[in-house]
């Protein structure tokens, strides 16, 4: 049987067999990298990488009200003026108002719905689909608007002035400004608030009389949760009572614009920069109204440093007065280490660094105050 050759010889086998020549093949042919996008062709990965990376990115689409990104699920509790959102990276947004899903819109129209919301429960879904031929890129968010008019909040005030500021507060009269009708409409968010504060002070004070069963730490958490509320109150009110509790908790962070409550101006400069020049003044002889409770050992802090900004020199007697009251046993722990910050500050201020050493390390670890009073041991100390 002849042997059949299974490959064909083509004519250009044939001919280059008869020429005894084979022609070279070459190197082997690089891959080539064609983007799904536009379809260019590049010779390697990196440049495709830096082509895609450059062309074709889709960014997270992201919204910000007042400058800040808010979290998944956010509370709106004061009304957004339209140059207050700003709306990024995003091609339209989907919108849910109280469960009813709307057309999609524009990033335009997506800032007006929310600037005239003010009770609503807002599902949003903001969508980058900027590349065709790309799977859009989206955020979730969920807002909450609570926005109350402002007489509701007005009358929560009135309520609040008349129930809990005039007189001493008690767990029954904070009862009374929770259901007192006032307190009902939409302002109610911004009166429970106030509320919380109030039984902060209480359970912080632990007055004879009282019925408490609430553990003492439990003052911090209710100052944390008004703190939380009412931070979104654009009022004086609010505004002065979110300066109290973080004085209270020593969280001098935001400290900067003044309350108009000097004694608490003067003590938060005090304890943020103790060699300030600038210590606020009392405001003369004006008569001053009761505009909400403040526990006692924050209101003894306020006095303590009025008491001793105001001397001049210090002494052995001021030492005393400061000693009795830092290792007090009435004290909670955020107003011992406020008293040693305080006795530390008005010593240094005074030049009296012998007199400092002792309170300055009782805080030298302690934060906020720990950024000054470390710094002030090692001073002393070279
Ligand atoms: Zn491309």
């Amino acid at each position: 049987m002849p042997t059949v050759g299974w490959i064909r010889e083509s004519d250009l086998d044939a001919f280059y067999e008869g020429t005894e020549t084979t022609p070279d093949p070459g190197p082997v042919r690089e891959p080539s990298f064609s983007c799904p996008f536009c379809s260019s062709v590049f010779p390697n990965q990196s440049e495709f990488y830096d082509h895609v990376y450059a062309k074709h990115r889709v960014e997270r689409p992201f919204i910000m009200l007042r400058g800040r990104e808010p979290s998944g699920q956010a509370v709106v509790r004061s009304t957004l003026a339209l140059s207050e959102i700003a709306v990024a990276n995003t091609s339209h947004a989907i919108v849910r108002l109280d469960g009813v899903q709307q057309k999609p819109v524009s990033a335009d129209k997506l800032k007006k719905i929310i600037s005239t919301t003010f009770q609503a429960e807002l599902r949003l879904e903001l969508v980058n689909a900027s590349e065709p031929k790309a799977t859009p890129v989206a955020t979730d968010y969920d807002f909450s608007f609570r926005i109350a008019q402002e007489t509701e909040l007005k009358r929560v005030e009135q309520a609040f002035s008349e129930i809990l500021a005039s007189e001493a507060i008690t767990r029954s009269s904070i009862g009374s400004f929770l259901g007192d009708e006032r307190t009902q409409g939409s302002g109610k968010e911004y009166a429970s608030g106030l509320a919380d504060y109030c039984l902060g002070v209480l359970i912080k004070e632990r007055p004879e009389g009282e019925k408490l069963t609430t553990p003492f730490s439990r003052y911090r958490e209710l100052y944390g949760r008004a703190l939380d509320v009412l931070k979104d109150f654009p009022r004086p009110l609010a505004r002065l009572i979110t300066c109290i509790i973080r004085f209270s908790l020593n969280d001098l962070r935001e400290s900067g614009a003044r309350t108009g409550y000097w004694e608490l101006d003067l003590a938060i400069e005090l304890l943020s920069n103790p060699t300030s020049a600038s210590l606020p003044h009392p405001l003369g002889n004006i008569t001053r109204r009761p505009v909400c409770p403040i526990d006692h050992g924050t209101g003894r802090m306020l006095e303590l440093s009025k008491h001793l900004t105001a001397q001049r020199r210090w002494s052995p007697i001021l030492d005393e007065e400061c000693r009795t009251l830092a290792y007090s046993d009435l004290f909670d722990a955020t107003d011992h280490q406020k008293a040693f910050a305080i006795w530390a500050a008005s010593a240094w201020r005074l030049g009296s660094t012998e007199c400092a050493l002792e309170p300055l390390t009782q805080i030298a670890e302690v934060y906020p105050f720990s950024r000054w009073a470390s710094k002030y041991l090692e001073q002393a100390s070279t």
